[in-house]
């Protein structure tokens, strides 16, 4: 009995003539992720990946966790594979699913027959089947209207497929086929799931992270080191720049009227990224903003810091709550880092009383105080790179 992984494929059905690109590019995000877990045949024919463990060594359990993973995936399964032989697929049937429908007390079965040489049809194949796993498991009975499983029997070109349901997937596009963008990323709750939501719509991420050392520490660097990890195991590989960002805080401190220091700081930030951004191939910014939430993120202020960049900003979480957020970041396990308390640039220099609706000249008349060029050019000159 051999067991493999199938995977149903997302929006990417509906791509025509480009289906070809995303599909190519979702087979090359599996096989690389899993390549972790051991050896794997990877191979996509009408409209479902398969995974094939390739020896002993193949770590399917693994495997499973990472491909649930991926974008671009709407639902994945683990299936048994046999021959397509009646008798093999009744003594198989119970064999594999006995486990599973140990929990449950009702079910029935749905077949499909990909192969029409195959001799019975689906609905024979179903009632067969289904009598086979009662005769195995006499606590079961069936219910075509409302079973708390639904076995599936496919009949395929390269054999029989067994399995129970279908697990959801992590949905979206296969990262990689949107385009590239840098995420600027804090410690903060926002940013890490403003990163997911554009990963999942298929971009690739290059992380920016403003670090203001000595206000703030290393364990805050690698806190946010370790929320792109865990954006990371979704988003796949990506570089991290770190810029250093003091200096250009304390000249907006000493040099500004303080209500609008942080407007001033944002739009820092979005030039430097968009620097960083151009160099790493990035086409778009990615914040963590959302309406309201904060002074700097009402549309008065997001207009003057937009007014700073050139690029195209995203703001995927711009209508979301607070609460939908934190339901994101639980299931991306990115909540529990993000509330660790550490100091953020944002937070040491946070101005009393912030201005909430600052309007662009005042801004560029308080930015006239400072040395904006050189400023970007002496903080750009000693970013870090890292691999995540
Ligand atoms: P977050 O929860 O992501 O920190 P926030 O609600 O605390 O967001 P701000 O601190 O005002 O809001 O930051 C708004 C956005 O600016 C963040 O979502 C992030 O995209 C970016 N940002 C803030 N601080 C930094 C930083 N130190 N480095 C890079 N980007 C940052
Ligand atoms: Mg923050």
């Amino acid at each position: 009995m051999q067991e493999v992984i199938l995977v149903k494929l997302g929006e990417i059905v509906l791509k025509g003539l480009n289906r070809r690109v995303f599909e190519d590019r979702l087979l090359k995000n599996i096989r690389r992720r899993i390549s972790r877990a051991g050896n794997f045949d990877v191979y996509s024919s009408q409209s479902t990946v398969y995974i094939v463990p390739k020896d002993e060594d193949a770590d399917i359990d693994e495997a499973e966790e990472r491909v649930a993973k991926v974008f671009g995936i709407i639902g994945y399964t683990r299936a048994c594979v046999c021959e397509k032989d009646m008798d093999t697929i009744l003594k198989t049937a119970p064999e594999y699913l006995g486990d599973i429908l140990a929990d449950v007390s009702t079910f029935k079965v749905e077949s499909k027959r990909a192969d029409k040489k195959f001799a019975l049809d689906s609905m024979q194949i179903s009632r067969e089947v289904g009598g086979a796993l009662l005769r195995a498991n006499p606590h079961l009975s069936v219910d075509v209207h409302n079973p708390q499983m639904v076995v599936r029997v496919e009949i395929r070109e390269k054999g029989a497929y067994i399995h129970g349901e279908t697990k959801p997937g992590a949905g979206g596009i296969p990262v990689g086929t949107g385009g590239k963008a840098a995420i600027l990323i804090s410690g903060g709750l926002d940013s890490p799931v403003a990163a997911w939501m554009m990963a999942r719509r298929g971009v690739e991420l290059t992380a920016i992270h403003f670090a203001s050392p000595p206000y703030t520490s290393e364990r805050a660097h690698e806190k946010v080191v370790s929320l792109l990890k865990k954006v990371g195991e979704y988003a796949g590989r990506m570089e991290m720049v770190t810029i250093p960002f003091t200096k250009i805080q304390e000249e907006i401190r000493d040099n500004c009227p303080e209500e609008l220091a942080t407007v001033l700081m944002r739009r820092f930030m979005m030039r430097a990224a968009e620097r960083v951004a151009r160099e790493y191939d990035c086409s778009a910014l990615i914040t963590g903003e959302s309406l309201g939430q904060v002074a700097s993120q009402t549309i008065q202020a997001i207009a003057c810091t937009d007014a700073a960049a050139e690029m195209p900003v995203f703001r995927p979480l711009i209508g979301t709550d607070k609460a939908e957020i934190v339901a994101v970041a639980r299931r991306i396990d990115t909540y529990d880092i993000s509330i660790e308390p550490y100091e953020d640039c944002c937070t040491v220099f946070t101005p009393r009383h912030p201005r909430t609706r600052p309007t662009l000249n005042i801004v560029e008349a308080a930015e006239k105080n400072l040395d904006v060029e050189a400023l970007l050019e002496d903080c750009l000159k000693n970013v870090e790179v890292r691999k995540i």
